[in-house]
């Protein structure tokens, strides 16, 4: 199959989330299993990856400007059949793309979000129509890319590209691409998409609504998250609409990409080690406590070491965090944080540190190298999210030997088994209710079983030797391509 994929990031090029490293590395898992797939996304500040491969035109509503292309040749990857490959094509529109930041600054959106998106849309279809290549899928990711499935399904698209299927992949239902209404006819839309069963969405527009109602098929990250986000509790309003498409929704779990993280090969970290011997990871906790300012004696290398890699947003569960955070500095443990985002939360943290400078670290900012460091170093990995569509870093802990305590909702519940001392089975720790408590009492047990070393390492060795590959996952993929082609029953996936 040949593939075109529409999405507003992907690694090594730009990332502000998980979003990003499964563009990376879901076309490379397909290209393996022998289909080609054309990534294409903006060519935002920074990216010089490519060259220049020509220009198409594209309107948007009265207005006209010139895309420029650039394409990255990303394969063929050395086990993929060698027809197959991965390309990136970027999109090249410096009004719109060459800025400080992809979607706004910390506290604000572009105002412009609404254009700059639908100028993705219809440069990746225009760009897709002059090639003589034939799609049999275009995969749009995201509100970002949602108007992709509208303009195909309402003869929007050029013609040699309007019959292509549409599959859609939600990553996080909170991210809807909601506007004023009157972006309908600036972007040459026409009123007759405000209606409940097009674009609609209590008087303005949503670009996730575009995505969710035109495409043939629809795809969220998690098994547990698909049947999550058709209840009111985690469907933030859009609950209806995928009940309404429930038989065409389907969860596929994300993987995570080894050539990136594997602590067998991670540059990252100071000493490369495996499932059989964790001994590796002592030298990458001193390196990170070393990094955050904190003591590296005896006593602090004993003490479990707790990480955070994170967004700081609510989803994130930094609420309950803030509800506690004396309380976890009283611990017998110590606690290193990276993360961006909303101001109050770095504050909160900043402040944390401040207050307990000999147990917490904290670095505001997005660091790939620690991040890794931190995964190598930490004891204990800590996500307790209030809603989690995959997730990415409790598998990134599990591979790295660091135990995750987890609330046990979405991706975080499809991956993490609550250790169960019954039986001695478990890759990490997960509560059920979204209260501090719960979450104080879970990290509470797991770091006594650290303390029982025998355990701690079964434990440790059960999520270090789960397969996360994408390969499973794009298998999975094809499958919904090949329904949406009609070329299998409607049911089995
Ligand atoms: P989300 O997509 O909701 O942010 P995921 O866990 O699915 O959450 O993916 C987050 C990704 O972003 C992971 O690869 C994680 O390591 C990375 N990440 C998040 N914050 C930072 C940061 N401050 N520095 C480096 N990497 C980060």
């Amino acid at each position: 199959m040949r593939i075109l994929t529409v999405a507003s990031e992907a690694v090594p090029f730009a990332k502000t989330g998980g979003l990003a490293d499964v563009i990376g590395a879901l076309p490379l898992a397909l290209a393996r299993l022998g289909h080609t797939v054309d990534v294409v996304m903006p060519r935002y500040r920074g990216i010089t990856a490519g060259e220049r491969a020509g220009q198409v035109t594209v309107r948007l509503g009265g207005q006209v400007a010139e895309a420029g292309i650039w394409i990255a040749e990303r394969g063929p990857e050395e086990s993929a059949p060698s027809q197959a490959q991965v390309r990136t094509v970027f999109i090249d529109q410096p009004t719109y793309y060459d800025r400080d930041f992809l979607y706004g600054t910390a506290g604000q959106d572009y105002p412009d979000n609404p254009e700059r998106f639908a100028f993705l849309a219809v440069a990746a279809l225009e760009w897709a129509a002059s090639t003589v290549q034939h799609f049999d899928i275009v995969h749009g990711h995201d509100w970002q890319a949602g108007l992709v499935p509208v303009l195909l399904q309402t003869g929007r698209a050029p013609a040699t590209i309007a019959r292509t299927q549409a599959v859609f992949t939600n990553h996080n239902l909170a991210y809807q691409g909601v506007f004023d209404a009157s972006w309908l006819p600036r972007l040459g839309l026409g009123w007759e998409l405000m209606r409940i069963d097009a674009l609609e969405y209590w008087g303005r527009i949503s670009y996730l609504k575009s995505g969710l109602m035109f495409s043939r098929m629809i795809t969220t990250v998690s098994p547990r998250y698909a049947r999550e986000i058709q209840t009111p509790e985690y469907g933030f309003g859009f609950d209806g609409i995928l009940r309404y498409r429930r038989d065409d929704v389907v969860g596929i779990l994300n993987g995570i990409d080894y050539d990136q993280w594997d602590p067998t090969r991670d540059s990252n970290i100071p000493e490369p080690y495996d499932a059989n011997n964790t001994a590796g990871k002592q030298a990458a906790k001193r390196a990170v406590l070393d990094k955050y300012g904190l003591r590296t004696d005896e006593a602090a290398m004993a003490r479990p070491l707790v990480g955070l890699i994170s967004r700081l947003v609510d989803q994130k569960g930094f609420d309950l965090i803030a509800e506690i955070a004396d309380q976890l500095a009283q611990l017998d443990a110590s606690f290193v944080l990276l993360g961006t985002g909303e101001r109050r939360y770095e504050d909160f943290w900043l402040g944390l540190a401040a207050r307990h400078p000999d147990r917490i670290g904290v670095k505001i900012g997005f660091d790939e190298p620690l991040a890794h460091l931190i995964e190598g170093g930490a004891d204990l990995f800590l996500m307790p999210s209030r809603f989690e569509p995959s997730g990415l870093n409790q598998m990134f802990s599990m591979r790295y030997g660091t135990v995750p305590v987890v609330r046990a909702v979405g991706g975080l519940d499809d991956t993490v088994l609550n250790y169960n001392p019954r039986t001695g089975e478990g890759t990490g720790f997960s509560f059920q209710d979204y209260t501090a408590q719960a979450l104080l009492n879970t990290l509470r047990w797991a770091l006594d079983v650290f303390r029982d070393r025998a355990t701690w390492q079964r434990i440790q060795r059960e999520g270090m030797t789960q397969d996360f590959s994408w390969d499973a996952s794009a298998r999975q993929y094809v499958k919904v391509y090949e329904r949406a082609l009609g070329r299998t029953r409607t049911d089995g996936i």
